[in-house]
């Protein structure tokens, strides 16, 4: 039995139900990420607005011909064989091999008690048929090579998938990625069709993430509520209505979806609205429920994963800039979040709130 988190973007979940998400992990619960819209939709390059929207602001990344190899840094001067026109601190090229000698007597002095010894070439050349240290791609900083990579494969979405998986691997959940387009490269632009109501033909996956879902054969399955109005989350939370409204016509004998089906207050949304009570969300969110469905606030008490729920968003650091403005003023707002959550619900320390669905 497992409990199922539905982020509609890598990050959603990290940020929305980091606390519970921790809580479970220490009561040895099974926890699974199902990412729903974390692919690029066979988009092969990014538009400057697309680039921003997912996070990345508007720089480019350095194709990784240019990063961290030092091969790629030209010299300031011409190399002058002669020596004519060389400025005063350069050294002629008999001044080097001289160099080359002493380093290599000095390697021969180091390692003398062994029968070999090892000589470094000061001019970066291979020696003996050793391998530069340059020229070996898991040298350096890994990381930069993974968003070169992601970058060279026109691929933006790769880097936050690698940031979900790392907070998979943070929190010992496993993550599964539907790689369905992010509405930016569903033709979505600007705030005013981003955060509107989905175009008539961009339908809720309802089928491919039901049967993830069933797969996983979930105790509890978590959507977003979709407040801040995300047409990716609607999406995401349309699809949790919807098994609400046709437990029948799931493989006899069926579970019913209510009492299973709990919605989770989307962070930093709730925050930016003030978000407290279902009604802030007009008749969009609760309108759809059917009738015989009510859902009711349930606190998770978080005091004491608020910090590792801050390391867990920390590790979304692409998205931390767009976000928040920096990883302190996340780990503040986290901290303001968690308490007035808590008031709501009267109680001390830091909380996040769910909807559970009960059959009436
Ligand atoms: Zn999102």
């Amino acid at each position: 039995m497992t409990h199922v988190f539905v982020a509609p973007h890598p990050d959603d979940v990290a940020l929305s139900c980091g606390g519970l998400i921790g809580s479970l992990r220490e009561l040895g619960q099974n926890v699974a990420i199902l990412t729903v819209f974390s692919g690029a939709g066979g988009v092969t390059d990014l538009s400057s607005y697309q680039r921003e929207a997912l996070g990345f602001g508007s720089k480019a990344l350095w194709p990784d011909t240019q990063a961290f190899n030092r091969a790629n840094l030209s010299a300031d001067y011409p190399i002058d064989e002669g020596g004519e026109h060389a400025p005063p601190w350069a050294a002629t090229s008999d001044r080097l091999d001289a160099t080359q000698a002493d380093a290599d007597a000095a390697a021969k002095r180091f390692w003398q008690r062994s029968s070999w010894y090892r000589r470094a070439s000061i001019h970066n050349e291979p020696l003996a048929g050793q391998i530069l240290a340059d020229d070996t791609p898991t040298q350096g900083a890994v990381l930069t090579t993974e968003l070169t990579e992601a970058e060279r494969a026109r691929d933006a979405m790769a880097i936050r998938r690698l940031e979900d998986e790392r907070f998979a691997y943070f929190a010992e959940s496993s993550v599964v990625f539907l790689d369905l387009p992010d509405a930016v490269f569903r033709g979505y632009e600007g705030d005013a069709q981003l955060l509107g109501v989905p175009r008539e033909d961009d339908r809720a996956p309802v089928e491919i993430l039901r049967q993830e879902i069933a797969r996983l054969e979930p105790q509890k399955i978590y959507f977003p509520l979709a407040i801040g109005g995300h047409v990716d989350h609607r999406l995401a939370r349309d699809v949790g209505l919807e098994m609400l409204r046709e437990p029948r016509a799931w493989v006899m004998p069926g579970p019913d979806w209510s009492g299973i089906v709990t919605f989770y207050e989307d962070f930093p949304y709730a925050w930016w609205e003030s978000f407290r009570r279902l009604a802030d969300l007009g008749d969009d969110a609760v309108g759809p429920l059917p009738a015989d469905v009510s859902i009711a606030p349930e606190f998770a008490d978080v005091t004491d994963q608020v910090e590792w729920k801050i390391s867990g968003i920390t590790l979304y650091a692409s998205q931390l800039d767009r976000l928040f403005g920096g990883r302190k003023p996340m780990a503040d707002t986290v901290r303001s979040y968690g308490r007035a959550v808590a008031g709501l619900g009267g109680l001390p320390g830091y909380a996040e709130r769910y909807w559970a669905s009960i059959r009436l």
